[in-house]
C-alpha cells in the first residue's frame, strides 16, 4: 500500500471527526451483574455462596481516586451498556485521530522548508506555544 497522501489524510481526519458527532452520550466505568451477601446476620447468603441474593447489576466508577459502586435496573443497566460503548467508541477514534495527526504533522514537516528549519534543535529559538 502506497504512503497516504496529506490529502487521504485530511478525509480521514474529517471522517473520524463526523463519526464523533454521532457519538451520544457517555460514560466511564464498570457494569457487572453480581450475586451479593445482604446486611442480616444469620442469613444463609453468608454461609451458601448460592444462597446469596441477586443477580443484581452493579455500576462502578472512580470519583475522586475513590472506587465507588451503585446498583442498577436492568433498565439502568441497558442505558450504562449503551453508554460505556459510546465512552469506548470515542477514545477509540481520538486515539485514531492522533495517529492520523502524528503522520500529517510528519507529512507536512517534512515538505516544508520551514519545518525542516524548526526541527533542527540548533535552530530552534526558545518559542514555547500551546501546550
Ligand atoms: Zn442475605
Amino acid at each position: 500500500m502506497p504512503d497516504p497522501t496529506l490529502a487521504d489524510l485530511q478525509a480521514r481526519h474529517r471522517d473520524l471527526a463526523a463519526q464523533i458527532t454521532r457519538i451520544g452520550f457517555t460514560a466511564t466505568g464498570t457494569l457487572l451483574r453480581a450475586h451479593n451477601e445482604c446486611g442480616s446476620t444469620g442469613c444463609s447468603c453468608h454461609t451458601d455462596p448460592g444462597r446469596r441474593h441477586g443477580p443484581y447489576w452493579q455500576y462502578t466508577r472512580k470519583i475522586n481516586g475513590k472506587t465507588v459502586t451503585w446498583r442498577l435496573t436492568s433498565a439502568q443497566a441497558d442505558l450504562y451498556t449503551e453508554w460505556i460503548g459510546n465512552g469506548r467508541a470515542l477514545r477509540h477514534l481520538l486515539a485514531q485521530m492522533k495517529q492520523v495527526s502524528d503522520q500529517a504533522r510528519d507529512l507536512i514537516l517534512a515538505t516544508s522548508t520551514e519545518g525542516r528549519q524548526a526541527a533542527n534543535p540548533r535552530e530552534n529559538r526558545s518559542e514555547k506555544r500551546g501546550t
